[in-house]
């Protein structure tokens, strides 16, 4: 597959511009562009990761002469505000107008934010998108919005009326844009073809109530048109409400699962075990836990409400776990814990085997056992991985099971 079409290990669909209606286009890429067409200049709707910036800007030049008069950012995360160039220097080569750029307010502390942490994203974003060494896995945001604010804006472009809404979901700082005139809404990452990820377990807060809400509040606009942040236009009222209906009753299912137990006095652990999504609420088109999923989702409704203590002293200022686990081992002896790891393997208990392993790799081990234990890690990782639908976790165990067996190599 050309290295042009995925990120990381995440493809993506669609290689040409998309035509929904008259004057408004989705360039798909990672994430996808908007565009609308006016009498004073196109409209864009986000910008793609930089390995995409040129892509897109070859697909939107290739159906769209006019300049860019205005891109709206829908939040600030790489796949969608970081990459911008493309637009400002071709305005300079062209003796145009730079394009104005709009977004939310909470977009500047981010960006403030990645220019800080930006070798710490490089890292968690190479272990939650699979990325080889040796490709960038984080870039930074080329430049700051020009026109900022806070709940709503509206602006007038070429005869046409843009309205954006700051709504909480997958950011902060995340908006949507309803464009009536064209009946169509370009809703960034409040739609993805997935499972949402609220629970991203790297990254900060996310808002699953709120992310229903902003659904709901899309659905009342009675769109023909729905250009996500990822995958393919959504067309017609009653598909598009289908969709967010969907996906906000499952988001509003899991948050009240949560509430209801925090309110019964139940602790992280218990919650987390205890909440699965019902098989109806799980709609393989457009719910199916392809990079987000529900268990991740609870992790992230319990952070928003909820300190990190889990109820038991023991693990309020506990040793640490490795400590503990090479006494178990020095107690238990460690040929029968491997034993007991293989033995569970062997039942298809594969999560608890891989806790077994960490207990007795903990321990002293000669070089054939330690060499065994990794090799038996590696395999565990692999068919984890195998079974999981979402990609993050995927990632996560594929890129630990190459690391176990380079480890049993050596
Ligand atoms: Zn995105």
């Amino acid at each position: 597959m050309n290295k042009k079409t995925q990120f990381g290990k995440l493809r993506i669909e669609g290689e040409n511009p998309v035509n929904p209606a008259p004057g408004v286009w989705m360039m798909p890429g990672f994430g996808n562009t908007g565009v609308v067409e006016t009498d004073e200049g196109l409209v864009l709707v986000d910008m793609p990761v930089q390995s995409y910036a040129e892509r897109t800007m070859g697909m939107l030049r290739q159906k769209l002469k006019d300049p860019v008069h205005t891109v709206f950012l829908t939040h600030g995360h790489l796949d969608h505000a970081f990459h911008l160039d493309p637009l400002f220097n071709e305005a300079k080569r062209n003796g145009t107008s730079p394009p104005r750029v709009i977004a939310q307010r909470n977009i500047l502390k981010r960006f403030q934010k990645y220019r800080m942490l930006s070798q710490f994203h490089e890292h968690i974003n190479r272990i939650q998108f699979n990325i080889p060494e040796g490709e960038k896995a984080f870039t930074l945001p080329e430049r700051n919005p020009d026109i900022i604010f806070d709940q709503t804006i509206s602006v007038r472009v070429g005869g046409i009326d843009f309205h954006a809404f700051h709504g909480l979901g997958e950011t902060d700082d995340h908006l949507w844009i309803w464009v009536p005139e064209k009946k169509s809404v370009f809703a960034g990452d409040f739609v993805i073809w997935s499972f949402p990820n609220v629970g991203n377990l790297f990254k900060v807060q996310r808002y699953t109530l709120e992310w229903a809400e902003t659904l709901e509040a899309v659905v009342a606009r009675e769109p023909e048109i729905l250009i996500p942040g990822h995958g393919p236009v959504i067309k017609g009222h009653e598909k598009i409400r289908e969709v967010c209906l969907k996906f906000s009753t499952a988001l509003r299912y899991l948050h009240d699962e949560v509430i209801k137990r925090l309110n019964k006095g139940m602790w992280y652990e218990d919650i987390v075990h205890d909440i699965s999504l019902p098989d109806h609420m799980l709609d393989n088109e457009f719910l199916a836990p392809r990079y987000g999923c529900p268990t991740f989702m609870v992790h992230g409704i319990l952070r928003q409400y909820t300190g990190w203590y889990d109820g038991n002293p023991s693990n309020l200022l506990p040793p640490k776990k490795t400590d503990i686990f090479s006494e178990v081992v020095a107690l238990v002896e460690k040929d029968r814990i491997m034993e007991h790891a293989r033995q569970i393997k062997e039942e298809g208990r594969y999560a608890m085997a891989l806790q077994f392993i960490d207990m007795v790799l903990a321990a002293q081990l000669d070089a054939k056992e330690e060499q065994e234990m990794h090799l038996l890690r590696g395999e565990l990782l692999d068919i984890l991985g195998h079974n999981e639908k979402s990609f993050i976790t995927k990632s996560i165990y594929y890129r630990a099971r190459d690391r176990a067996m380079e480890a049993a190599k050596s």
